[in-house]
């Protein structure tokens, strides 16, 4: 199944994807909510879809960000051989983990702002995982039934805010900065996670092409890893890692502008596509 956030007539719904139609959740009104019903709100799910009413056509609906507020986003460094081979940084021996924060969280076609402070843009193409049920100190085996499924994260970069703190936080967390989707491939439809083509295009050109086989830390790895520390809840996003071709190792440097579309394609998930603008020049705000 492919799980999507939609918005229609400025209502926001949570449901599935089939062919060209939204089949909305007739239960759920968000995507945690969704996934926090585990196989009971999929099978309803699947009942509306095999029931075939309430269809909007897709064309009639813009998809957000398949979570738009998840409880958290952690991504991954240095987890493919190619990216590390690039670095000229040694393999690490534990995945490092670090933060995204949520307010950096956008949907497919959404703009990607080039800030004010800096011109170092770059693009990561990654995996994402999501989490669909609430767990801690999960073993690897374990760790393959608690991921709810699949979705295609672009690991947006600033390089000089991030290499400015060992945290990279920063670098990491700019407003729009988290691009994710277009769906949610559930785990059952998607099969291995771990053999999947994953290419990253700016404008026609290609920068980046591997495999999720190249990983070092798997899926079930990184789930099983984090649980040692933290609880993690339906709808955490683990963008995990991203292979070579990275903008900031280009000669020269590959960084993306204004004007440019940036666009990740996984095997089996589908493509997630965004443009890049300069921030608003008035983008001071209090509410
Ligand atoms: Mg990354």
């Amino acid at each position: 199944m492919r799980l999507v956030t939609a918005k229609s007539n400025n209502k926001i719904y949570v449901g599935a994807i089939v062919d060209n139609q939204f089949v909305p959740s007739a239960e759920h009104q968000n995507m945690i909510d969704l996934l926090s019903g585990g196989e009971q709100s999929l099978v309803k799910l699947q009942k509306q879809i095999d029931a075939g009413t309430d269809l909007i056509p897709l064309a009639d609906v813009e998809l957000l960000a398949p979570v738009t507020r998840p409880g958290k986003y952690l991504g991954v460094s240095l987890n493919y051989a190619d990216h590390i081979r690039e670095t000229g940084l040694e393999q690490p021996e534990y995945p490092t983990f670090f933060n995204k924060q949520i307010t950096s969280v956008i949907g497919p076609g959404q703009a990607i702002q080039r800030p004010k402070v800096s011109e170092k843009l770059d693009y990561e193409g990654e995996l994402g995982l999501v989490i669909g049920r609430r767990c801690r100190h999960v073993t690897r085996e374990q760790a393959r039934h608690v991921i709810a499924g699949y979705t295609i994260c672009n690991d947006v970069s600033v390089r000089d805010w991030q290499m400015r703190s060992h945290t990279w936080t920063l670098g990491k967390s700019f407003d729009t900065h988290g691009p994710i989707g277009p769906w949610i491939v559930t785990a059952d439809e998607l099969g291995d996670p771990h053999t999947l083509a994953i290419k990253t295009w700016v404008n026609d050109e290609q920068r980046q092409s591997s495999n999720t086989s190249q990983l070092i830390f798997d899926c079930y790895d990184l789930v099983e890893y984090l649980s040692i520390v933290m609880t993690l809840e339906p709808g955490d996003i683990i963008a995990t890692g991203t292979s070579s071709g990275v903008g900031v190792k280009m000669k020269p440097r590959g960084y993306m502008k204004p004007g440019d579309i940036v666009r990740v394609e996984i095997e089996k998930i589908g493509v997630l596509e965004n443009p890049v603008i300069e921030e608003p020049e008035n983008n001071t705000f209090i509410d």
